[in-house]
């Protein structure tokens, strides 16, 4: 079998597409949705990052705002410049770019986010709601994954997924997305880390494999079943001496090793990448939908 891939830049642009109606009904209201994001200190890779997602805003016509300060930065004044967010009603979205230095604990940064405004669905009251099948802001990259399964129509539904990693950020997600009483959901889910015994057979099983591990060809051509639906979230830099920069970035799968077995295939890059910053938008197009149904209820005494 040779696996179709999936093209992640492909669903990304139908997602961007898909906002510019919703982007045009909140402009009709005089509301532009805004997305402060805030970069601690000068990590190269998270500055790639936020300089991309303030281009996505400025390419969908959001209004962007990059707040950049330097690592020594204190906690107190991070804290402060959250709160200040909070109230400035050009922005409806708000994302603290990790890592964030030593001294800055990121659960307080995230439990001091209004839970309106954070578009990465961090905060426990969003963790919380997805959970119990309430979602409002829902973390980017595994909602990025379920628009994937979707556009591709694999639908999870009653599937045995193998979710590889726990994370807050991605593993648990998509595992606690995945197994909801709802449609692109109804999955049997098994989550697997570093402690897992047998992790080949484990994966074995899968029909859907989702790997978020962070180490380049974990997941090999002997540990997936034929037909497996293989989506790669990891981003690792591997050493190559033929590029300019020196490296390039492969998965957490042996793209070419699973090729041949899997039937639908995520490369990297290219696959979960692009619908990340995708879903970024779309959480902060639903912020600023949500802030403005909100603003305009009654006041009751
Ligand atoms: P993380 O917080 O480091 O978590 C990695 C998980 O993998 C942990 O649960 C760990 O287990 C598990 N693990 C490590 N080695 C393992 C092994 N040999 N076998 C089985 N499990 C193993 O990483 P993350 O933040 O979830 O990110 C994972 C990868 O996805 C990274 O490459 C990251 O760059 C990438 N990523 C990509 C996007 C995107 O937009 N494309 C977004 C987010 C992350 P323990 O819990 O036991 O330590």
């Amino acid at each position: 079998m040779k696996a179709q891939l999936i093209d992640g830049k492909l669903v990304a642009k139908n997602v961007r597409r898909s906002l510019s109606h919703r982007i045009e009904a909140l402009k009709a209201f005089g509301v532009v949705p805004g997305l402060a994001a805030v970069l601690v200190g000068e990590d190269p890779a998270s500055a790639t990052y936020v300089n991309s997602k303030a281009k996505a805003c400025d390419k969908l016509g959001l209004y962007s705002d990059v707040i950049r300060r330097p690592a020594s930065l204190s906690q107190e004044h991070l804290l402060d410049i959250v709160r200040k967010l909070n109230d400035d009603e050009r922005i409806h979205g708000i994302l603290v770019q990790s890592p964030l230095p030593p001294q800055i604990d990121e659960l307080a940064v995230t439990l001091v986010i209004r839970p309106e405004k954070d578009v990465d669905g961090f905060h426990p009251q969003n963790v919380g709601m997805l959970l119990i099948g309430r979602p409002n802001l829902i973390p980017c990259t595994p909602h990025g994954i379920i628009k994937l399964l979707e556009y591709y129509r694999i639908d999870p539904s009653g599937k045995e997924v193998v979710v590889v990693g726990r994370s807050n950020i991605v593993g648990k997600p998509v595992a606690a997305l995945l197994m909801q009483k709802a449609g692109m959901a109804n999955a049997t889910v098994t989550v697997a880390h570093s402690r897992s015994k047998n992790l080949p057979e484990i994966i074995r099983r899968a029909e859907i494999v989702i790997a978020a591990i962070g180490r380049p060809g974990t997941i090999t051509a002997d540990m997936i079943r034929d037909g497996a639906v293989i989506i790669d979230v990891g981003v690792n830099r591997v050493y190559d001496p033929t590029t300019e920069k020196g490296y390039r970035l492969v998965g957490d799968v042996d793209f070419n090793g699973c090729c041949d077995k899997a039937s639908f295939i995520s490369p990297v890059p290219g696959g979960v990448g692009p619908m990340t910053i995708a879903m970024l938008m779309a959480n902060t197009v639903t912020a600023a939908e949500n802030i403005t149904a909100a603003s305009k209820q009654p006041c009751h005494e």
